[in-house]
């Protein structure tokens, strides 16, 4: 089994997340005492939120550049960014590193092309709704990107920042995130990408009308199979 190197804290909340997934797939899929090999970096959310709100992308991506480093250092083989939005800078975090990202754009890809959805809706951060970085990574997968008007996207970020990286989970944003992906089949989503990975926290499957995808459950998982050497790498688009 490779050893999984989770870079966290962008928040914890989604940390603790990923380590649970990805233990309780090692436990599924080996069964017995079986757990995930793994080493864990956490940043201070802090610091790198304010870098987000000031546009400092480059001095994030060393940031991360330096903790992809040190969990190289430690023994992991590969390294899986547990944030959606600081793929933005994963150029930058992968420079001069000997292990390769599990990017968490492609796995997301993978998984929405193998259950036959071309038109998907996106919810996240602002910075991933309304940037090319994201989108643009899954349209080059053949994907037709939707995301929410300008209203809705102010109302995702908010509650993803005002709330959730905080852990605070209210039934008032569960309904209003729902309004959003409704809104999101009607304008003809065939299925909507959970592209934040505290949302998994707020809703499920049960909370829209198309098929979803929670990325931080995808990316746990893709993370355990090619540990397991049951898959490669997610192919990144051409
Ligand atoms: N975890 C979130 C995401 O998946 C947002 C917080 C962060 O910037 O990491 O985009």
């Amino acid at each position: 089994m490779k050893v999984i190197g989770l870079l966290g804290g962008m928040s914890w909340e989604s940390s603790i997340e990923y380590y649970r997934l990805v233990n309780e797939r090692v436990k599924t899929l080996l069964g017995g005492f079986h757990s995930a090999h793994t080493v864990l970096y956490s940043v201070d959310f802090a610091a790198i939120e304010q870098m987000q709100a000031d546009g400092r992308w480059d001095d994030a991506g060393a940031e991360l550049n330096r903790a992809a480093k040190a969990l190289e250092a430690a023994g992991a083989e590969f390294v899986v960014l547990c944030t959606n939005t600081m793929h933005k800078v994963a150029d930058r975090l992968e420079a001069g590193l000997g292990i390769p990202l599990l990017h968490l754009g492609d796995a997301t890809a993978a998984a929405i092309k193998t259950a036959g959805v071309r038109r998907v809706g996106l919810l996240g951060t602002g910075f991933t709704m309304a940037q090319p970085f994201y989108r643009d990574r899954l349209a080059a997968h053949g994907l037709d990107v939707l995301v929410p008007g300008a209203e809705d996207r102010e109302l995702v970020h908010r509650i993803i920042y005002d709330e959730l990286v905080l852990g605070v989970v209210k039934p008032e944003s569960r309904e209003a995130y729902r309004g959003v992906i409704a809104r999101l089949a009607d304008a003809g989503a065939e299925g909507v990408i959970y592209g934040c990975t505290e949302i998994e926290l707020l809703v499920g499957p049960e909370d829209s009308p198309v098929p979803t995808f929670p990325t931080t459950r995808l990316h746990a998982e893709a993370a355990v199979d090619y540990a397991l050497g049951t898959t490669s790498l997610p192919v990144p688009p051409t």
